[in-house]
């Protein structure tokens, strides 16, 4: 049994979603389960349109782009659709209803959000059904139980195990086409697994259906020492140890989403990532290996924000003011990139995220004096070259630097 995911940019236009079909085609004698993210940069369109109607900003012409672009598929895909065109009407009508909401934007966020993988799975799998690919289209928030952390929830193994197996005699009756990303609460409500969390739904599924192996459709031809659009000379792994491409994603490399690799290499299922525009190319792949020797591998973050926490009474840094500022990086559900200290301040480096730095500002303030510093890159270079940091260094403003035996990392400032 496979798993596939395919991502926006494999599905972004009329003629990427009949390359998917030709890809697909090719294994549709075998069980089969597909993932899709939302086509292309709807995700970011919808992000764009709800944060507009919060502030009550007209969102008419976003609406009816988002419209357009979706349907200009469908013309190009098929002579005549007009079930289909009514299922999207309809979603776009939910569409609507979703965005007149009183919810925390959390909630309020995965309700409109989720829509853009409820549009791409409507339609490609009708695709997939016109070109004599027998597809079953899924709801995956009837599988994928979560909690209600909004934007990044948490999935409930047990509950999606279960919900899960009912897929396997669906399998039986074709290829099973479902949403990356969505679940749903024990309360009903539509959650979103954070974004890029499509990856990680593959992974939910592969685990909880056995999969023989998972693979990652992508625009590169597999996972690369540096990302090719930032670094030229980039080279393909052919095969990575699940360790290390796990420690690539916590580092930031963005070609997996961090928690995929975990659930696989606990049931040891190979994670494949390939290029759908080459498809007969092998690309990488993540499995239980050894490797001599790992090529450097540059990962770079950017939208990074540095936090300094400064003590005002005139004591160190101790224990129990850094279990103060973990205690509320845990409630606030912040991830450390990187940290430091010195004896009157802690700085840590985190994802960019407005609403949580005041919320962590607000909550600290009687504790300590806190500055913070936004638009930064984190560079990391794993298994590192003395010559490439040299190389690194020249004409950088370094805030931070840190090297171990194995990893050099820094943050850049503007
Ligand atoms: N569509 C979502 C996003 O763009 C999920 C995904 O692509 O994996 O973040
Ligand atoms: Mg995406």
């Amino acid at each position: 049994m496979l798993v596939f995911k395919f991502g926006g940019a494999s599905i972004k236009n009329a003629e990427a979603i009949k390359n998917m079909a030709s890809i697909i085609k090719k294994y549709s004698n075998e069980r089969l389960l597909v993932v899709v993210s939302a086509m292309g940069k709807t995700t970011n369109a919808l992000e764009n349109i709800l944060s507009k109607s919060r502030k009550d900003e007209s969102i008419a012409d976003e609406i009816r782009l988002l419209k357009e672009y979706h349907l200009n598929i469908v013309a190009e895909l098929f002579e005549s659709e007009a079930t289909l065109i009514e299922q999207l009407s309809s979603i776009f009508s939910d569409l609507d209803k979703a965005l007149v909401s009183e919810a925390s934007y959390d909630e309020h966020y995965d309700q409109v959000v989720s829509k853009g993988e409820l549009l791409s799975s409507t339609i490609v799998a009708r695709y997939l059904n016109s070109t004599g690919i027998n597809t079953k289209w899924v709801d995956s928030r009837n599988h994928i139980r979560t909690d209600d952390n909004f934007r990044a929830a948490y999935v409930n193994w047990a509950d999606s195990q279960a919900e899960i197996n009912k897929l396997n005699s669906v399998l039986d009756q074709g290829i099973v086409l479902t949403q990356g990303f969505i679940g749903n609460a024990e309360n009903g409500k539509t959650t979103t697994l954070g974004r890029e969390g499509s990856d990680f739904s593959a992974a939910v599924f592969a685990t909880c259906l056995n999969a023989d192996s998972v693979t990652v459709w992508k625009d590169v031809s597999g996972i690369l020492n540096a990302d090719p659009k930032l670094v030229a000379g980039a080279q393909l792994f052919n095969q990575l140890p699940y360790k290390e491409a796990a420690e690539m994603t916590y580092y930031g490399a963005s070609v997996i989403h961090p928690k995929t690799i975990k659930p696989l290499a606990n049931k040891n299922i190979p994670l494949y990532v390939r290029s759908f525009d080459h498809p007969d190319e092998p690309g990488t792949i993540i499995h239980q290996c050894e490797l001599e020797a790992v090529l450097p591998t540059t990962i770079i973050k950017t939208d990074q924000c540095l936090v300094s926490f400064r003590v005002i009474d005139f004591t160190f840094i101790n224990e129990e003011n850094l279990s103060l500022i973990f205690g509320e990086l845990a409630k606030l559900d912040i991830k450390i990139n990187i940290m430091q200290n010195s004896a009157i301040s802690f700085s840590i480096v985190i994802d960019y995220r407005p609403d949580k730095v005041e919320a962590l500002l607000e909550h600290m303030k009687d504790h300590f004096e806190i500055r913070y510093n936004t638009g930064l890159v984190l560079v990391t270079i794993k298994n590192y070259q003395q010559n490439q940091i040299d190389e690194y260094r020249k004409g950088k403003k370094i805030l931070l630097e840190q090297i171990s035996r194995n990893n050099y990392r820094a943050l850049i400032g503007n």
